[in-house]
């Protein structure tokens, strides 16, 4: 039986939002529980829960994380229980929060509350407000920025640590530079990109839901599909993180970090991406849905991934079960012969099931949709993650790589100038009277 350590994301509110983000996944899983007219988690499956984890977590830190929709409609007294739940259930265990929202509800009594209980929150903010604006609305249509940016005003004021999570899509896409500067500026040290990736069903199948199912679905394989209009495309995602990348090697490597390059960086290191999408196996990070109903993950709540209630079903029997570790292990052993290959698989390993819905090279179907942007990126950062793993090895900081890329550009700048051009060295006379003439001399 398979006994490898898991999260479970917990959608307290299962999909209800009060925003209404044109490309939101999650908004259309309403019609899972046909007839509700509010979804809410009760006393009882969040009891149940708490003391499952802990029981059934074998390290010495848990971290319950908090999802959506937007979890912050379930109320601060909910999320007081469930932190009174977690000590009282703790038994010597080192409990985390975190908590993930598209700040709009956030003020001083809830940055009070995530600070006093040191919640790490995970704020939605895809760019500068001219670019976030594009899909992240209201129900009426309104921009949402001026609020997203007050939030994290006020957590910076409250103390409240927060990272920032950005859905690359195909507006903010074409603006890589302007996007991490202005994260950058707002005080992201954490920074996490989404590829946003969706397909929609062009016959719907007389049920409600209408973006397509993983490529896995044979119901859904049957049904044409396009991609959907706000899904980034794979060349310009490529062009958006080897953009960032480039910044960022040069300049940030230590204060800044980004999720998918630290992920790179282990791979490149031997060991493992540490990120679902770049791991060999998938099945570690589950979904709770509000009704106690336990799913394989957050991109497969659908019907058939849902693995129990954990009402009815202990949770580590369900974690454990057979059909999970089929599902964590489909990953690897549905790859195309393009993707087995691949040298960069061990960094890539085929990227995320969801998203292999296109033909590889030999029109083998099953090939990540992404699989452009992923093997650009890989081979445009290799030289970088190669000479940081070998710091690494060597017990050198990874940061020290600036240095050297200072230099690289300084060397450059001397052997590009020409006779006329004014000196690189910046003392204001020609390149010919001043360093080239000194580098010319025997
Ligand atoms: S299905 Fe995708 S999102 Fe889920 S664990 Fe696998 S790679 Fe991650
Ligand atoms: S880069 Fe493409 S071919 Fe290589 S492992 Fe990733 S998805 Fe497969």
């Amino acid at each position: 039986m398979d006994k490898r350590p898991y999260t479970v994301m917990l959608k307290p509110v299962g999909p209800t939002c009060n925003l209404d983000c044109e490309y939101c996944f999650y908004l259309e899983k309403w019609s899972l529980f046909p007839g509700r007219d509010t979804l809410r988690m009760s006393e009882d499956v969040l009891e149940s829960f708490t003391r499952q984890y802990l029981a059934d977590g074998s390290s010495g830190e848990v971290t319950f994380i908090w999802q959506g929709g937007e979890p912050t409609l379930i109320g601060l007294d909910f999320l007081r229980s469930a932190v009174e739940l977690q000590t009282r259930y703790a038994g010597g265990r080192t409990i985390r929060n975190a908590i993930q929202t598209n700040g709009i509800l956030l003020d001083e009594r809830w940055c009070a509350f995530l600070a006093e209980h040191r919640f790490l929150v995970g704020i939605s903010i895809d760019g500068p407000p001219e670019i976030h604006d594009c899909y992240r609305r209201t129900r009426g249509g309104a921009p949402t920025a001026d609020r997203v940016l007050r939030s994290i005003a006020l957590m910076k004021r409250a103390g409240v640590a927060f990272n920032t999570l950005t859905v690359v899509n195909r507006h903010n896409v074409m603006y890589p530079v302007a996007v991490y500067e202005f994260l950058r500026e707002i005080g992201s040290g954490f920074q996490q990109f989404i590829p946003l990736v969706e397909r929609i069903l062009v016959r719907r199948k007389g049920e409600v839901l209408s973006l397509a199912g993983p490529p896995s679905d044979p119901e859904d394989s049957r049904v044409p599909t396009h991609v959907a209009s706000w899904s980034v495309q794979p060349r310009l995602y490529r062009e958006f993180l080897c953009s960032i990348f480039d910044r960022w090697v040069s300049r940030d490597v230590g204060r800044v970090f980004v999720q998918l390059f630290d992920g790179a960086l282990r791979s490149w290191c031997g060991i493992g991406a540490g990120l679902c999408v770049f791991s060999e196996q998938c099945g570690d990070q589950l979904v709770l849905e509000h009704t106690g109903d336990l799913f394989s993950c957050d991109h497969f709540v659908y019907p058939a991934y849902r693995l129990g209630n954990i009402l009815e079903t202990s949770l580590g029997e369900l974690v454990h079960a057979p059909a999970q570790a089929r599902f964590g292990a489909a990953k690897q052993e549905g790859l195309p012969r393009q993707c087995l290959r691949c040298r960069m698989r061990f960094a890539c390993n085929g990227g995320c099931p969801k998203h292999r819905f296109v033909r590889s090279v030999d029109g083998e179907p099953g090939l990540n949709y992404l699989c452009e942007a992923y093997r650009g990126f890989f081979a445009h950062i290799e030289p970088r993650m190669q000479a940081m793993a070998r710091m690494l090895e060597v017990g050198i900081a990874p940061a020290k790589i600036m240095e050297g890329i200072r230099q690289e550009e300084a060397r450059r700048r001397f052997t590009t100038a020409g006779r006329n051009d004014p000196c690189p060295c910046g003392s204001g006379r020609k390149f010919k009277y001043c360093c080239a003439e000194l580098s010319s001399r025997p």
